[in-house]
């Protein structure tokens, strides 16, 4: 079996989802479809969810109206059949009404909000597949795709239920669900996060042991530098799961944060690929040769930099473990560390706690706070015998100011800390003087 994985733009219009069906109808395995929300989709209702907690009732009516227009619009082009817009129109009805519902409401619905997308998306793909006449099955990830109490994917819970929904549905050739969506310890809906269809994707490849993982999106496989800010990027042919870890980790957008982690774990192969250009070879991701020298750069914003320069001169016993233990107090992840004999730097992303746990450092030593950083990873072979990297990499950054340089933490990395407003041109100088 294997998993397709449709984002937002592959399903944003009645045109890209006819190409969506062209390519579920030309794979001739069997397969799980997952879809994302229509593009756009997401981000209406994150700014309903604003507007509700705002108490802005007259503009969140507005804006689901104005979303509803959208859908009408789309099921008017996608389906040819009266009978099936009409079951089309009746769904998106009933969906809007029930966002309408929300607005009085006085507890929050806030998730239950922000799954009405991939709902959508997914109920509108099957209802066409019906007026196409291709059987495929509708299942919802809410009764297979969970998340624990550490809002981490129970990936033993998602395995038994969703090969148990298999099973008892044998005859299935095309199984349709959801992207990004869940059920969280309370039984509650929840999500995996902005992006987390590609997740949703990786999790269910991994739990149904998949012979292959296609992420299909806008744009022709994993690049060599962010498209979004360089010109001339490349696409990369193949590339090893640790590779491709560290660029979404480190803000490649192409692939959720955490997507790649179940697919390494399980050694199932990531294929990135174009919907509008289905023919381009695309991007392979598995166990293979790791590159020579830099294979891809990828850049994260929202970074917070901490300085935690030690009241004792000398690095004391036990002074890292009194820092890790505020930070694991506040449940706040650690990207970058750096130390020298007498400070401690570190990078966080997630500034929830921040006041707090400045509080805590200031005890254990004289802490500075850097706002607006961000990370610049290269991805790639940096191994003790490829000789000159380092070297080469520093040396297209002579006139950026470097806060933070981490190197050697694995054979497959190097991280740079700059100022955010430094980072198109890191970027745009790493290009040329490496590629
Ligand atoms: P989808 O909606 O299909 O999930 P996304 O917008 O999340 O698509 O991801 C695709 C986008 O990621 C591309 O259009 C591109 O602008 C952006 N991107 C950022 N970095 C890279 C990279 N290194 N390679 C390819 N695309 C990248
Ligand atoms: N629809 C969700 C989002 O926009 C999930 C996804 O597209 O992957 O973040
Ligand atoms: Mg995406």
């Amino acid at each position: 079996m294997i998993v397709l994985k449709f984002g937002g733009t592959s399903v944003g219009n009645a045109e890209n989802i006819k190409k969506v069906v062209a390519i579920v109808n030309a794979c001739n395995e069997n397969k799980i479809v997952v879809l994302s929300a229509v593009s756009g989709t997401t981000n209406v209702l994150v700014e309903i969810n604003k507007l509700l907690a705002d108490d802005k009732k007259d503009d969140v009516i507005i804006l689901i109206n104005k979303l509803e227009l959208n859908y009408h619009e789309l099921v008017n082009e996608l389906f040819s059949s009266e009978n099936h817009k009409l079951k089309a129109l009746s769904f998106i009805k009933n969906k809007f009404e029930e966002l309408h519902s929300y607005i009085n409401k006085t507890y929050q619905n806030e998730k239950i909000i922000l799954a009405q997308g991939e709902i959508i998306s997914t109920h509108l793909f099957q209802i066409y597949q019906n007026e196409l006449g291709n059987t495929s099955l509708l299942i919802s990830a809410l009764d297979f795709m969970s998340i624990d109490t550490h809002e981490e994917p129970d990936s033993a819970s998602i395995k038994t239920k969703l090969v148990s929904l298999l099973s008892d549905n044998n005859d299935i050739e095309t199984f349709i669900t959801q992207g990004y969506i869940c059920t969280n310890h309370k039984g509650e809906i929840d999500n995996l996060k902005r992006g987390g269809s590609d997740y949703s994707a990786s999790l269910i490849g991994a739990a149904i042991d998949a012979k292959e993982i296609q992420i299909w999106t806008d744009i022709d496989g994993m690049h060599n530098n962010d498209p979004r800010f360089v010109e001339n990027t490349f696409s990369i042919d193949e590339m090893t799961f640790d590779e491709a870890a560290e660029l979404a980790y480190f803000g490649a957008k192409i692939l959720h944060p955490q997507s790649i982690i179940p697919a390494q774990k399980n050694n199932i192969p990531v294929l990135l690929k174009n919907t509008f250009s289905p023919n381009d070879k695309g991007t392979i991701i598995k166990n293979c040769s790791p590159s020579n020298g830099v294979r891809a750069i990828a850049a994260k914003d929202g970074i917070i930099a901490i300085k935690i320069k030690s009241y004792r001169m000398l690095m004391a016993y036990g002074f890292l473990k009194n820092i890790f233990e505020v930070f694991e107090k506040y449940q706040t992840a650690i990207d970058m560390i750096t130390t020298s004999e007498i400070a401690v730097s570190l990078t966080i992303d997630n500034d929830t706690y921040l006041t707090e746990i400045l509080e805590e450092l200031q005890i254990l030593g004289n802490v500075t706070v850097d706002k607006q950083m961000s990370i610049v990873c290269l991805a790639g072979n940096f191994s003790q015998n490829e000789k000159g990297i380092s070297a080469s990499v520093l040396n297209c950054l002579k006139d950026i100011p470097i806060r933070m340089i981490s190197y050697g933490g694995s054979n497959y990395n190097m991280s740079l800390l700059i100022a955010s407003e430094d980072k198109v041109n890191t970027l745009k100088l790493l290009n040329k003087g490496l590629f």
